[in-house]
């Protein structure tokens, strides 16, 4: 039987496993509780086109025009076309997606023509879609909790197996479904396991990281320490952005509240650079306790009753459209190993994700990832291989500033002065090498910035969620590039090349 081993417990690693279990010895590594994660946390839900006026092609249309057309046209071809089987495949396992008198419920969210946003469980759709594969899984695969994968294990081109504080594991095939980066940021939406370690151990293996300029800011974060928060949806059952003269502050936009992200987050941060507050007003939204009541509670809990006030709001850092660059199957450049889910770069997103297509990208390459392995992995004696070095240890600034920093200067809007003042300060800490061990975590942050900051300077065009004050327009000649890297080197390539 073939070893798989999968690191991450989200969505993307438990569809999987889910997939993996009859017919492989599957191990899972979490650093953290099993459902600390963003999946867990997502709760507008998961889009489909399963209404009767949609169709698979609007839903293709919508995420294009989202993505800014720098999308893998053919893979978000095949996504939105496979999206109601997967719908279908995730009811087998037990997801329970709400219905009004016998037809899905459908939510509605920023940039989507059409009402198709399956949710589950009100605006825990995560929890309830994790519940479910968990119950699937958890008898069938070993699951190791609360341990993290320290390195890959590295054979020539191939993956050969993980390093965790407890040992070497050896595997035929290794899936990386550890997240994102939104810890990268001071304010964020994210859980705090999305450090971004997957991508860096992908990179030190030899795989590509990709597009990384392409961070998602949500517009609206309940302002209060636990950050909450409040899905778009919430505007799509009417929700509104005011100021504190009860204005409309997208009032002069075609879409009003229901304008793509990057544009709702750039105004949003610019009124709060200008001095403005900014509120979300959902008193006008009927049982919104009942429709919300994970976020009411949330926001209650915060001290803001959002029945009684408009909720302080502000963007702030909440998903990656770049990552590990994989084809199709999910497959990175090393041999063996797989990304999937937010680590990944599939070019699914292009610059700028739809909502609630993340979910779905997790389930749809968990399915295609595990096909690969059934059919093409071939069990094999190997060696253990070794660990790949990183470069030399060095000193590294404190999370707290690397975050502050991040978000002042590598954030929603970017200019050439932030951005190179940013590297200098990245690049200073180099010169200060050191013996102490660096834990991973800090050392794939401090990585990862770098990355985003090189690549946020070359791309000198304002793209989806790559917004350049210097270059406020999208230009032509990199339409078709990809910033890159690998081995230590950044490289513009074709798109798609
Ligand atoms: C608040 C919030 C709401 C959202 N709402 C929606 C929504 O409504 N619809 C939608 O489509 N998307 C939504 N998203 C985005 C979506 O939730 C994520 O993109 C998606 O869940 C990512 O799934 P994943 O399985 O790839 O990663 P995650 O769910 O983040 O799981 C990563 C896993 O990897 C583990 N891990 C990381 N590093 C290591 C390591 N070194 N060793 C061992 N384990 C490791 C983590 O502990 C975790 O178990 C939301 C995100 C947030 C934060």
């Amino acid at each position: 039987m073939k070893t798989v081993i999968i690191i991450g417990s989200g969505i993307a690693g438990l569809m999987a496993a889910h997939h993996l279990a009859d017919e492989c010895n599957v191990i899972i590594f979490t650093k953290s509780s099993y459902k600390d994660s963003n999946s867990a946390r997502a709760q507008g839900g998961i889009a489909a086109a399963v209404a009767s006026n949609d169709h698979p092609r609007n839903h293709f249309h919508d995420t294009m025009q989202a993505g800014k057309g720098v999308n893998d046209k053919g893979l978000v071809e095949m996504m939105t076309k496979e999206a109601v089987g997967l719908i279908h495949e995730l009811e087998d396992a037990g997801v329970a997606f709400e219905k009004m008198e016998g037809e899905y419920a459908l939510g509605q969210e920023g940039a989507h023509q059409h009402h198709r946003i399956l949710f589950a469980n009100n605006d825990q759709t995560g929890d309830a879609i994790m519940m479910a594969l968990w119950n699937q899984v958890k008898n069938r695969v070993k699951v190791y909790e609360r341990v993290s994968v320290t390195a890959l294990n590295v054979n020539g081109k191939e993956v050969t197996g993980v390093q965790t504080p407890n040992g070497v594991w050896a595997a035929d095939a290794v899936i990386l479904a550890t997240g994102g980066v939104g810890q990268l940021y001071a304010f964020n939406s994210n859980a705090r396991t999305a450090t971004g370690e997957g991508m860096y151990l992908a990179y030190c293996a030899g795989a590509v990281l990709k597009d990384m300029e392409y961070i998602q800011f949500h517009p609206t974060i309940l302002k209060s320490p636990q950050a909450v928060l409040i899905s778009e949806a919430v505007r799509g059952e009417g929700g509104q952005l005011i100021n504190s003269q009860g204005e409309r502050v997208l009032r002069h936009y075609p879409k009003m509240d229901l304008e793509g992200r990057d544009v709702v987050a750039a105004v949003l941060h610019e009124a709060l650079l200008n001095g403005e507050q900014i509120y979300l007003d959902v008193r006008m939204i009927k049982r919104f306790s009942e429709r919300f009541p994970f976020i009411d509670r949330a926001c209650k809990e915060e001290g803001f009753d959002p029945m009684e006030e408009p909720l302080p709001v502000m963007p702030g850092a909440h998903f990656i459209c770049g990552g590990v660059e994989v084809d199709k199957h999910g497959k990175t450049a090393v041999e063996r190993l797989y990304a999937i889910g937010e680590v990944a770069c599939s070019g699914v997103h292009g610059s700028n994700r739809l909502a609630s297509n993340s979910l779905l990208e997790a389930v749809y390459f968990a399915k295609k990832c595990a096909t690969d392995i059934l059919s093409n992995v071939e069990q094999k004696k190997h060696g253990y291989g070794s660990e790949q070095q990183s470069s030399q240890a060095h000193a590294l600034p404190s999370r707290q500033a690397l975050q502050q920093r991040m978000m002042s200067h590598v954030g929603i809007k970017r200019t050439t002065k932030c951005l190179v003042e940013m590297k200098a300060w990245l690049e200073s800490y180099r010169q200060f090498p050191t013996l102490q061990r660096i834990p991973l975590e800090e050392k794939a942050m401090f990585e990862l910035a770098t990355m985003i900051t090189n690549a946020a300077i070359e791309r000198e065009e304002s793209r989806g969620t790559h917004r350049r004050d210097d270059f406020p327009n999208e230009s032509s000649s990199w339409e078709n590039q990809s910033i890159a890297f690998q081995h230590g080197m950044m490289s513009i390539c074709k798109r798609g090349g």
